[in-house]
């Protein structure tokens, strides 16, 4: 309509625009494998990001390609974040922890013609090398010298780059150009792919920099712990970017004392990754101190971090968290629970409460709750129901899948599989996954809400709570503990006395398991499905 605002197509590399204009001479610093930082700017990643969107094209990659990525958290992947969908093409971010055969499938099934890869993790490619017969050619950077690498048509990252024009014209037009291909974990069945536009990521970087979300600045120095294979590093490269943030990547430094050391060392401002990140940090932190008073917002997502590991942080060590909750399907930022100006008068274990929900959905992301029969519930604190969820950055269907009613209601709305409750305000709390749900005698028993009361217990390190067949209840729920270190005289009887208090009898589990570790799916959460099968198979007896 004439007089209407412009049409300004919302693009990535209007990003990488903005991000070498104003802020060329902000840093990205890189922990290589060897140990040594690799640092530059925005403005050579700039340049750096044109001459591999040339080469793209050299290799034979065209507009809508896939394009795999197979490698830790460094500038090389933050190039390739730009340069493939700035080129047009799909970034197809491969989970370097996946079995050999899940590997293989999400390869063929996105139709990888060229995939990217780290040196370091060369091998894993080898070994499905004659099962991914489609893929053109691989790209490898950080080799080591003299590393023989046994796959296909075989480049060098540098001498691609190297040979490449500088010059270049950014060819994307409509901003519902593909840009980014992630599969979800599966915790069921095969992967799935999350197919994100370039306007879908455009909108959730600017949503994730509202200053009501992580917002944010040039001040800001972040070091993204969560791998950039998962849901896009939650987005922080290109929020960073946006922001002329400073980029911290820890290679595949992610052990404790590394990451305790590299963000003293570089003053970093917003370490993130998942909880068990944040449970080895802490660990660490507490035999050899540090100073990390520059942390302003320690984030943590991707599963729930205990209330307790909350407040060691934020009252022994003065750090801090800011828990989010998030879905691939979501880009993957849905809420964040930041304290709001009606909690200030509350008394500090009432705001840890609320510091320990997964917290309000940020603008540009809506949320419900409904029960079975799809009714939308009241946001009262207490009423359990599924989470949906739509919004500008939320999953339209699966790559190649069809749509089914078990993924979308009937109007429209994104099925999370999650259960929760919501506050008055607004804020999420999540009781648990509808397939981890325990259903005992008609009524709900919550396994995260007993999980986080066994994680408070000092003397346990984790726990996970699974339904079991029962013939009188349908389900009973049953505790699977691990102890910390020296903790072996607490026995099932001290556990469950700990528990009563809080809870109603039956919810109480029929049986805790002392483990050594609980199993973990290739993202780092419990992997209830091994629990549940080993259960079966009379393991846990
Ligand atoms: P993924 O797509 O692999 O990131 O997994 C998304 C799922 O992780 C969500 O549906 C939740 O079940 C879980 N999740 C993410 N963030 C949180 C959080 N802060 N607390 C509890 N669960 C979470």
């Amino acid at each position: 309509m004439h007089g209407l605002m412009m049409d300004y197509p919302l693009t990535v590399d209007r990003i990488l625009e903005h991000a070498y204009r104003m802020y060329p001479t902000r840093r990205i610093s890189t922990k290589m494998p060897d140990g040594h930082m690799h640092r530059y700017t925005y403005a050579n990643l700039y340049s750096r990001v044109k001459r591999l969107a040339n080469a793209l094209g050299q290799l034979g990659v065209a507009q809508g390609d896939r394009v795999g990525t197979f490698a830790w958290n460094n500038y090389q992947h933050m190039e390739l974040y730009f340069a493939i969908p700035c080129s047009g093409a799909v970034c197809h971010t491969l989970n370097i922890r996946l079995f050999p055969e899940q590997l293989a499938y999400i390869i063929n099934h996105a139709e990888d013609k060229v995939i990217f890869a780290d040196g370091t993790l060369v091998p894993m490619l080898e070994r499905i090398a004659d099962e991914i017969p489609a893929v053109e050619t691989f790209v490898i950077f950080n080799a080591q010298p003299g590393q023989e690498i046994k796959l296909p048509n075989v480049v060098a990252y540098e001498d691609l780059i190297a040979a490449a024009d500088e010059d270049y014209t950014w060819p994307v037009k409509d901003e519902l150009t593909a840009m980014g291909l992630c599969y979800t974990s599966g915790t069921t069945g095969n992967p799935k792919g999350v197919l994100y536009s370039h306007r879908s990521l455009f909108l959730h970087t600017m949503g994730e920099n509202q200053a009501t979300a992580l917002g944010l600045t040039p001040s800001d120095i972040v070091l993204p712990v969560v791998p950039q294979f998962h849901a896009m590093a939650w987005g922080l490269p290109y929020a960073a970017a946006m922001a002329g943030a400073e980029l911290v990547m820890p290679g595949p430094h992610l052990n404790g004392p590394a990451l305790a050391e590299l963000i003293e060392s570089e003053k970093v401002t917003i370490p993130a990754g998942v909880p068990t990140i944040w449970t080895a940090l802490y660990q660490e932190l507490r035999t050899n101190p540090r100073n990390l008073s520059h942390v302003r917002s320690l984030v943590v997502g991707g599963s729930a971090m205990p209330r307790g590991l909350i407040a060691a942080y934020e009252r022994e060590l003065g750090i801090s968290v800011l828990h989010a909750w998030g879905m691939t399907e979501l880009s993957p930022l849905g809420t964040v629970a930041l304290l709001q100006t009606q909690h200030s008068t509350l008394s500090e274990d009432d705001r840890l409460d609320i510091k320990a929900t997964q917290g309000y959905p940020i603008a540009g992301v809506e949320l419900r709750i409904v029960n079975d029969m799809g009714e939308e519930l009241p946001w009262d604190g207490t009423t359990m129901g599924e989470v949906q969820v739509r919004g500008a950055w939320v999953t339209n269907g699966y790559y190649k899948v069809e749509r089914t009613p078990d993924q979308f209601t009937a109007d429209g709305w994104f099925r999370t599989g999650d259960v929760a409750t919501v506050s008055s305000d607004g804020y999420l709390q999540l009781t648990d996954r509808t397939k981890d749900l325990v259903k005992s005698g008609g009524e709900w028993i919550s396994s995260v809400a007993l999980e986080n009361a066994l994680m408070a217990h000092p003397d346990v390190h984790e726990a996970a709570v699974i339904a079991v067949p029962d013939e009188r209840w349908s389900e009973r729920p049953l505790a699977c503990v691990v102890l910390v270190p020296d903790a072996d005289t607490i026995t099932e009887a001290d556990l469950l006395e700990y528990l009563a208090p809080e809870f109603e009898r039956f919810w109480l589990p029929d049986h805790i398991v002392f483990l050594s570790e609980i199993p973990k799916t290739s993202v780092g959460k419990f992997d209830k499905k091994v629990l549940r099968a080993r259960h079966a198979a009379g393991e846990l007896a």
